[in-house]
Formats: C-alpha cells, sequence, structure tokens
C-alpha cells in the first residue's frame, strides 16, 4: 500500500547503481573500462564525497546518460521502484532539462529541445501498473549563463501542469549574485510556478533573508537552524518548509553523522518551522536508502521520536506543491 510523499529527488541520483550498470552494459558504454564489475562501479557510486563538488561531479554522468532517447528507460524503473519498495504515492522529481539535451546541438537547439525533455518525462511516469503520482521540479543551475536559465525558467512555465515548481541547484557558488535568483524566483511565482532552493546546504553564505519572500519551501537550509536559529522565525511566518535529507549530508561531506540532526529537528519545531524528510540522491547512498529507510534511521538515531513520525510523513504531503488529495492525518 502506498503511503508516503518524497519531495526532493534528483532524477539524476534516483536510480539504483544496478540500473545504471546494466543501462551501461546495454550500451556497451566506455564507462564500463574503467569497471569491469558490478562490485566496482558500486563502490565508486555509492562512496561518500569529501565535498559536494565531488559528489555533483558523478551526477554530471548519470544526466549525460539520461537523453532523450533513454528518459523513457530510467523513468519506468525509477516509478516502479519508489512504488514498489518505498510505497510511495506521490513524488516531485527535479532535474535540469538543459543538461539532458544533445550536447553535440548548439545553445540555441539544445533550448529549443527542453520542452521535448519535459513531454518526454511527462509521459512515462505513469506506468499504468505502477499508479504513483510523479509531478516535475525544473531546476535552474548556478554554473549556467542567465540565458540559458531565464529558458530553463520558460520550458517550465510553458508546461506548467506536469511542471509544478521550479528549483536553484548546483554547487552552492557565488554567494553575492542573489538578486538574479530572487527575480527569476518572483517571475516563476507570478506564473504560477511553486518555489525551492538549494540553500544553506553546506554553509550559511548563500542564505539571504530577500530569498524568504519568493520561496515556499528550501532545499536542505540545515545551516539555517544550526548557524543562525534567529531566522527561522522569518521561514515560520512565510510558512516555508524545510527539504531535510538525512543520508545525504554523510556523503556530500556536509555533516559526519546524524547527531547535528537532531538540533536542526529540534530547533524547526520549537520555532515552528516545518521539515519535510526526503532523500535527495537515493542511488547514490550505500543500499537499502529509500524513504521509509529515512525514517527509521531518524528514530533510530533519536533525532526524532516515533511519536512524532506520523505528523513528519503527513508534512510531506501537506508542503508538496502538485498534490490535490486529502492531506493524510
Ligand atoms: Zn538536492
Amino acid at each position: 500500500m502506498a503511503l508516503y510523499a518524497d519531495l526532493h529527488r534528483h532524477l539524476g541520483g534516483a536510480l539504483h547503481p544496478r540500473i545504471i550498470y546494466k543501462f551501461l552494459q546495454n550500451n556497451d558504454h566506455p564507462v564500463l573500462n574503467y569497471f569491469p564489475d558490478y562490485d566496482g562501479f558500486y563502490s565508486w557510486f555509492t562512496r561518500p564525497c569529501r565535498t559536494l563538488e565531488e559528489f555533483v561531479k558523478i551526477h554530471t554522468l548519470v544526466e549525460e546518460l539520461q537523453s532523450l532517447e533513454h528518459l523513457p528507460y530510467f523513468c519506468l524503473r525509477l516509478c516502479r521502484g519508489a512504488y514498489t519498495f518505498e510505497n510511495l504515492q506521490y513524488m516531485e522529481i527535479r532535474y535540469n532539462p538543459y543538461f539532458r539535451t544533445d550536447k553535440e546541438l548548439s545553445v540555441q537547439k539544445r533550448i529549443g529541445q527542453m520542452n521535448e525533455v519535459v513531454e518526454t518525462i511527462a509521459s512515462n511516469v505513469r506506468p499504468s501498473e505502477y499508479p504513483i503520482t510523479v509531478k516535475q521540479i525544473i531546476c535552474l543551475d548556478r554554473r549556467l549563463p542567465q540565458k540559458i536559465n531565464e529558458a530553463i525558467l520558460k520550458c517550465a512555465t510553458d508546461n506548467l501542469g506536469p511542471v509544478v515548481g521550479i528549483d536553484l541547484a548546483g554547487p552552492e557558488i557565488e554567494p553575492n549574485v542573489w538578486e538574479i535568483w530572487v527575480k527569476l524566483f518572483t517571475k516563476a511565482r507570478s506564473a504560477g510556478l511553486k518555489t525551492t532552493a538549494h540553500l544553506g546546504e553546506t554553509g550559511i553564505e548563500n542564505v539571504h533573508p530577500q530569498f524568504f519572500p519568493v520561496l515556499d519551501r528550501i532545499g536542505h537550509g540545515i545551516h539555517i537552524p544550526l548557524v543562525n536559529p534567529p531566522m527561522l522565525k522569518e521561514l515560520a511566518k512565510r510558512q516555508i518548509t524545510l527539504e531535510v535529507c538525512p543520508t545525504s549530508y554523510k556523503q556530500t561531506g556536509v555533516l559526519q553523522d546524524f547527531h547535528k540532526l537532531k538540533l536542526v529537528f529540534d530547533r524547526c519545531k520549537k520555532a515552528g518551522v516545518a521539515i519535510a524528510v526526503c532523500t535527495d540522491n537515493p542511488g547514490r547512498n550505500p543500499a537499502p536508502c529509500t524513504l521509509p529507510g529515512e525514517y527509521e534511521r531518524l528514530i533510530d538515531h533519536d533525532v526524532i521520536d516515533f511519536s512524532e513520525l506520523k505528523q513528519v510523513q503527513s508534512e510531506s504531503f501537506r508542503s508538496a506543491f502538485g498534490y490535490a488529495g486529502i492531506t493524510r492525518k
């Protein structure tokens, strides 16, 4: 029985390494020269990284595999795994459409291909045997020129419906250019899109209060309660939910253990800031990394108490961008 909702999962990091490996084998991919057996690939793919930048490099490899031609293969496996092994009823999958276009084409042609990427994903995340609801969040990227990010936003707006929101992703570089992003988020909201941004994941430098009026949720944001808890008051006032992805912080080198997460949960609870527990890149974490597994880990490490679990699970439905059902009790 499907029970849960995941609001923060990257298409590039969502797939089990076995699925990626089989894909590489089926396509006789040159990367296999480095990994003649699955075990070696698995260790490399799921190893903890020292920094977020290092983590993102492997992510780029998968993004390149997920070209237009192969998206249906990955989408089907994504849906059936989430429905069958994680009991997910609802999922918001996020990705950058530009990174899935043909690299051989000109920038203009790649921009033109983005709509097709979104449409292909939309038509392949409704497999009849696995009745999970999947909505899309389109990612802007801090590494891309503004012109391309504006085109990504337009692509999201043009596909409102299957696309429910916009995100800001990529390594947390250039904290001083926040104004550009605030403008794009304002534009997104006036077009009917919901908004979230990767902020406060590796530090507090990127967390400008000017973001708060234009965001519905924050991806991670864990450094707000950890480093600048007075800011939580504003988040509570604006009903901004934090998307917290426990195992991810160990994989990206942001936290050494789960202990600090207790402080995140306790301070948010006290301030009245909602947290949705999410998986981020479950395929990149040592198996089994599932949403129910993340819930269990939080209890196991005394981050939350068992009695708080239902509330935490309901929060994901309540904070969802495109969930039209009744809020679960
Ligand atoms: Zn993320």
